[in-house]
């Protein structure tokens, strides 16, 4: 088994990103992020986004709105942000508090500046294999793992467990690509679905995007599959400090023996993720001196 190191993978990308970004001539990208509330998750990868971008020469902006700003409140904002020449990337951190409406707000993003990938206009670019959108964070991020580690997609059956917007569909599109190293034969599997171990363990490449801890066990899995975990789950621990430890939807235990590559939970998707965000915001720079 060979595990696949997101970390190391995010840090060549961060180091050729930073080399892209001191060549770039005039103004440095610059990248809002506006999270609205105090969650802790939140509040933890804001900052993570916010120091990445520090090292490799991104400006932040951040922007804390309160946690009683109204939709229309948050939309004005998004305007402005649209409007301003000095801003290129836009990111709304999610979950947003329950009485906004996150779906709304991310389609408001000017689909230039929607680094996060969510707006109707570039989530409609990854189904027409139109690359001059943005592609979601941690999709590319799972397609980028599997290319620097030597998975091909094609001729290969990948099986996604999961059909959200954030992850599952826009995944699941990426691998259906006509494109070098996309190219699989994709089953999408929800909660809906019957039988899933049956589907799964026809898996060769198998990526789990449930939010259900460890919910991936040995008898679900084809010996010899890539399996990857984009799973983020806090399972109380009380031997821990913060009372609680990480932990993907794949029981790692287990699985990681049979796999012939898996990705770890933590520093296996979650760092890419942010990886993929400067990567998008470089391009929303690029793509804005050239208008
Ligand atoms: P969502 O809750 O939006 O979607 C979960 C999906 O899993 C849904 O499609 C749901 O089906 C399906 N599902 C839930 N339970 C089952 C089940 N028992 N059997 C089969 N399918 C099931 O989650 P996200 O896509 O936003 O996130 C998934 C996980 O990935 C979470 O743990 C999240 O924290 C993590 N994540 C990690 C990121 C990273 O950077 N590593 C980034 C984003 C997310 P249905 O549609 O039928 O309800």
């Amino acid at each position: 088994m060979q595990l696949i190191d997101g970390n190391r993978i995010a840090s060549d990308i961060i180091a050729e990103l930073t080399a892209t970004v001191a060549a770039l001539p005039g103004r440095k990208p610059c990248l809002a992020l506006v999270r609205v509330g105090e969650d802790p998750a939140s509040v933890s990868y804001v900052k993570k986004k916010e120091t990445t971008a520090a090292t490799i020469g991104v400006t932040s902006r951040i922007i804390l709105p309160p946690v009683t700003i109204t939709q229309a409140g948050l939309e004005k904002l998004i305007d402005e942000l649209n409007a301003d020449p000095a801003v290129d990337g836009i990111l709304v951190q999610s979950p947003l508090p329950k009485h906004l409406d996150e779906l709304a707000i991310f389609r408001r993003v000017a689909p230039r500046k929607d680094v996060d990938g969510f707006n109707t206009i570039n989530l409609g670019k990854v189904a027409q294999e139109d690359d001059t959108g943005f592609v979601a964070c941690t999709p590319a991020g799972i397609m980028e793992l599997l290319s620097r580690s030597g998975v091909d997609l094609k001729g290969k059956h990948v099986v996604v467990l999961g059909r959200s917007l954030i992850v599952g569909k826009p995944v699941a599109l990426l691998a259906l690509q006509k494109r070098a190293g996309a190219n699989g034969t994709v089953t999408i599997c929800h909660s809906g679905t019957h039988d899933l171990p049956a589907i799964t363990r026809l898996a060769d490449v198998l990526i789990a995007a449930i939010g259900r801890a460890e919910f991936v066990t040995a008898d679900m899995v084809k010996p010899g599959a890539v399996v990857i975990d984009v799973g983020i789950n806090r399972v109380p621990d009380a031997t821990k400090k913060t009372g609680y430890r990480l932990t993907g939807d794949v029981h790692f235990p287990t699985v990681a023996p049979l796999c012939a590559q898996i990705t770890p939970v933590p520093g296996g998707v979650g760092p890419m993720t942010v990886a993929m965000l400067m990567k998008n915001t470089v391009k929303a720079r690029i793509l804005s001196a050239a208008m």
